[in-house]
């Protein structure tokens, strides 16, 4: 299976060089959202990379070459650490491009966020998981953070600062993606990502969609592509599925009747042209072919290497080896390249190679790293239109 125009290709050597980092600089964090990966804690762990370590880290990081990955300090909430603005600078003094996460906190403030894009931040991501206070609260547990983190978004974007929206979905707020897709696009946003959920931390308590709804929304993502630039976390067969979608319109096909596609996806279309969200406003971009380990690389509060943030098996700690060697030479990290070491349906799937599912929801749900992804529901091979334009691109 070619890539072709429907998924964006890095033109650099995934397996040498990462496109983005992300670090886990502390699990700390004054919330406790009820889907949290880290399971943050209100306080910091004494055991977390330090200062130095984290300078050392980044030091390492530019050591991958040029251009250099783009550098996340997520959490926990970052503005837990009082180093946050030294560590943004220093980053940007090597040639990082710097981004951070933080929780919708106090902290979270118009002057806290000039203090950082002075220290040189270039981008902010924030989460939104309703498009009112009544919704995001409920679902994040927490009564305020939807008005803060509408005022960090503004802000931001006032400061110049480019911001990525997240949203997590589930069953309990998948009618909002609708009305979050109009606020992105009323606010400005560089990137409105979906995040599918994988059973790990707190999200193990969250109601997950079924597959076939998975298909709908990722459907439905697909058309929001040209109203506000969509693209998912821990959702690989989005890529599946913009190839299916890029082929079927160019054969002039009805993607209802051709993917099955449900009634989600019908009540998400409707809602969507009620709000106005039908005349294309932007050229759709096509999703990234970076996934865990392969252009991607997690680091933990304390050190250890990971594929992804959601996937709990180590490959090594930063304090004792370099993150270049565990990137580039690792078992677990060449293992997970390997397509050939797929499993069930993603394994014999014919978009393995610009897919292969999400390796943190197949260990979670299965124990098995390689095991199909248990949120995709596409039969491998059913794509007949597909197979007719295989090779066209
Ligand atoms: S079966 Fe696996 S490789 Fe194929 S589209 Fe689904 S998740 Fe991707």
């Amino acid at each position: 299976m070619r890539a072709g125009h429907s998924v964006r290709v890095v033109h650099q050597d995934r397996t040498e060089r990462p496109f983005l980092v992300i670090w886990e600089a502390t699990r700390a964090c004054a919330l406790a959202c009820v889907h949290c990966r880290a399971e943050a804690i209100p306080d910091r762990d004494p055991q977390e990379l330090g200062t130095e370590a984290a300078f050392a880290l980044m030091d390492d990081i530019v050591a991958f070459g040029k251009p250099p990955p783009i550098f996340v300090i997520t959490g926990g909430d970052p503005f837990e650490r009082p180093d946050l603005a030294d560590l943004v600078r220093y980053g940007k003094s090597i040639g990082l491009p710097m981004a951070v996460s933080p929780s919708a906190t106090q902290a979270l403030n118009p002057v806290s966020l000039a203090a950082m894009r002075d220290a040189g931040l270039t981008a902010l991501s924030l989460s939104l998981d309703g498009s009112t206070a009544e919704v995001h609260d409920a679902f994040r547990g927490i009564p305020g953070t939807f008005q803060r983190t509408m005022d960090g978004w503004n802000a931001a974007r006032e400061m110049g600062l480019k911001v990525q929206i997240n949203s997590t979905v589930t069953l309990a707020n998948v009618h909002e993606m609708p009305e979050i897709a109009s606020l992105v696009r009323n606010v400005g946003a560089m990137t409105w990502s979906a995040f599918m959920l994988v059973p790990t931390g707190r999200g193990t308590n969250l109601d997950a969609p079924s597959a076939a709804q998975v298909e709908d929304i990722m459907n439905f993502l697909y058309d929001m592509g040209q109203i506000v630039p969509t693209r998912t976390t821990e959702g690989h067969h989005f890529k599946r599925v913009s190839y299916q979608r890029d082929v079927l319109s160019k054969l002039g096909l009805d993607p209802v009747a051709e993917l099955g596609l449900g009634s989600l996806y019908l009540s998400l279309t409707e809602q969507a042209r009620d709000l106005g969200l039908v005349e294309p406003q932007r050229v759709r971009r096509a999703p990234l072919n970076v996934s865990s380990g392969n252009g991607f690389v997690f680091i933990s509060h304390t050190g250890e290497v990971h594929p992804s943030g959601f996937l709990p098996i180590s490959a090594g700690n930063v304090n004792s080896s370099t993150l270049r060697s565990i990137y580039r030479e690792s078992e677990l990290f060449a293992g997970i390249r390997d397509v050939t070491l797929l499993k069930g349906r993603c394994g014999e799937c014919e978009f393995a190679s610009i897919c292969g599912g999400s390796r943190s929801r197949a260990y979670a749900a299965s124990g098995d790293l390689f095991a199909e992804d248990p949120l995709c529901g596409y039969l491998p091979g059913s794509f007949k239109a597909g197979l007719e334009t295989a090779g066209s691109g």
